[in-house]
């Protein structure tokens, strides 16, 4: 038996706490884009997108305010929405989004799935879909707009589907920031040798970051079969696996887990809860059975 650990294990790395998922007053956002690069910084993010409707935003001639800015848009019209990160061009809203995922690789980047719980009928991109959509890097387990409209943010049942049928797709949580309350309300942060356009989006493809609404994770140790997992905040850690059963729980901001022997299952991740609405998610842990 094996574990893959998409983290750094011993290698000395720093955190970069970034969001993806921001509208300006370009599209349906309240605030400029300077003005939100002016809240980011200002609340400790180390980057950002600006991800307008079926648009790339240039960010030229902006005051970055020592953020790296990733270019990117959502895709929008005509299907769930994707999140095109690190784009060059814009690419097209085809009503067939696997021609919009296609696309996106293509132009260099790499595809998130957004709030796949949003809508009355909390479908907003349906199960069937996900799971025959191909070369996506992620899914929006957590958005922070969603507080406020129907539906579900969190949609860690979608991933644990997709991670127990074998699919491996990353988790990120975004705020979806459109004005003052979906700010800074959800993020990504990522293990980076450097504060660099190149880490941070490795990272971020890699599955080297978590995602949070409050709860900071401080330390991820593998060890053969033992994982240690510090937090800063959390007051209960829980072992997640196959098709979202929790395996194992304990209170307090540390976790130390030994993977039993025998497991059978294909994947482990980690939950955090702190004060309020604080969470943390890890990415999955992939068990090599054989
Ligand atoms: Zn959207
Ligand atoms: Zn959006």
């Amino acid at each position: 038996m094996r574990v893959v650990s998409p983290y750094f294990n011993s290698k000395s790395y720093i955190w970069a706490k970034g969001n993806l998922h921001s509208h300006t007053s370009i599209s349906d956002g309240l605030y400029t884009p300077q003005e939100i690069v002016n809240k980011y910084a200002s609340n400790g993010y180390d980057f950002l997108m600006i991800s307008e409707h079926d648009m790339v935003y240039e960010p030229n001639g902006m005051d970055s305010r020592g953020m790296i800015l990733i270019k990117g848009s959502e895709v929008t019209l005509e299907g769930p929405h994707i999140l095109h990160v690190n784009a060059t061009n814009n690419v097209f809203h085809y009503p067939d989004r696997q021609k919009v995922i296609n696309e996106i690789v293509e132009d260099g980047g790499f595809a998130i799935i957004n709030h796949p719980n949003w809508e009355e009928n909390f479908n907003h991109c349906p199960q069937a879909l996900l799971e025959a959509l191909q070369n996506y890097t992620g899914i929006e387990i957590y958005n922070g707009i969603v507080r406020r409209l129907p539906g579900n943010p969190n949609a860690t049942d979608r991933w644990d589907l997709l991670l127990s049928k074998g699919r491996i797709v990353w988790g990120f949580a975004n705020d979806d920031a459109h004005w003052e309350e979906t700010f800074c309300v959800a993020w990504n942060v990522a293990q980076v040798e450097k504060l660099s356009l190149e880490c941070i989006l490795d990272a971020l493809k890699n599955g080297r970051f978590y995602a949070s609404t409050g709860v900071e994770i401080q330390k991820i140790e593998v060890k053969d079969r033992t994982f240690h997992i510090s937090t800063r905040n959390a007051t209960k850690c829980a072992v997640i696996s196959m098709y979202g059963r929790r395996i194992f729980e304990v209170k307090g901001k540390d976790i130390v887990y030994e993977l039993e022997e025998d497991l059978g299952f294909p994947y482990i991740r980690f939950e955090f809860w702190g004060e309020g609405e604080e969470q943390a998610w890890t990415q999955p842990f992939l068990i090599d059975n054989d």
